[in-house]
């Protein structure tokens, strides 16, 4: 069907003969959307992160990786074993990881900095000289991604020979990754049964491993023990003893946060209610 303008083309206006007559003015609909989305804002991951310089202390490169903003996101509340949930669906433990782009070295932020030079040279003949890295130039981490960056890391910490408790917190943030990763997929259409079976799987394996390191660091370590003091981590065990299924180790866990002075009323209401949960299970 020829248009209300065809014919224009024979006085030189061809490229006007398929114009929408009555359409709004493309420029004007962009506006109002633009508009109608600043009222409603909405999640940008990119909001609550920004590129952060590094130096490696293994090849000595300055590069960045992307890091958390503190104190922008919201947070809802901890999960039993203190994964961080916050307000937005936004994934904390996705930028955790420090990664060298030149050698492949990478700890959790925590933990990069200055290394021994044994370390630096084993991570340089075990990672460096084999490591093939994925190159990618997105303004987020993916969570695969995010995953890969986590096992280098654990890589790194077992050829560092790191103390239990790195590599254990290494193994806790994986567990918290892999959990999001779950929830995220649990809230998207599509059929994702067998990717979210192993993400399960895989968590109760590190869960499994960040237990056990842990309560080797207890025995072996001075507080604090990554970043904990001793309640908090002895909340963690219990509540991990808990989920792992060692009654008599989350028994005992509790008792001593509760017969602790130093333990608050909020951290001693919640082992009590874990200590309900421990009865329930045991009869
Ligand atoms: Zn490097």
């Amino acid at each position: 069907m020829a248009g209300l303008l065809s014919g224009l083309e024979s006085l030189g206006l061809g490229n006007l003969e398929n114009m929408d007559i009555f359409g709004k003015d493309k420029k004007e609909e962009k506006v109002k959307a633009e508009k109608k989305a600043a009222e409603k804002p909405e999640f940008k991951e990119t909001d609550f992160i920004y590129d952060k310089t590094f130096k490696c202390p293994v090849c000595d490169h300055d590069f960045t990786a992307k890091i958390m903003k503190t104190g922008k996101a919201k947070l809802k509340k901890p999960d039993f074993d203190l994964r961080l949930v916050y307000e937005g669906g936004f994934v904390a433990e996705k930028y955790d990881v420090v990664l060298c782009p030149t050698c492949g070295y990478a700890a959790l932020t925590r933990y990069f900095g200055a290394l021994l030079p044994t370390q630096a040279k084993a991570v340089k003949e075990n990672i460096t000289s084999n490591i093939v890295l994925t190159k990618y130039n997105d303004d987020t981490y993916s969570f695969d991604q995010a995953l890969e960056r986590y096992k280098i890391a654990l890589a790194c910490a077992v050829v560092k020979r790191a103390k239990a408790s790195e590599k254990a917190l290494i193994c806790l943030r994986t567990a918290w990754l892999l959990r999001s990763y779950r929830e995220f997929l649990e809230g998207e259409e599509g059929d994702f049964t067998d990717l979210i079976e192993s993400l399960t799987e895989q968590e109760a394996e590190y869960h499994s491993n960040a237990y056990n390191g842990f309560l080797e660091a207890r025995g072996s370590e001075d507080v604090p023990i990554a970043g904990m003091d001793s309640v908090t981590l002895d909340y963690l065990l219990a509540n991990l003893a808990f989920h792992l299924k060692d009654y008599p180790t989350c028994s005992r866990m509790i008792s001593g946060v509760l017969t602790s002075p130093s333990a608050n009323a909020r951290i001693k209401d919640k082992l009590r209610e874990l200590k309900d949960e421990l009865a329930k299970v045991k009869q």
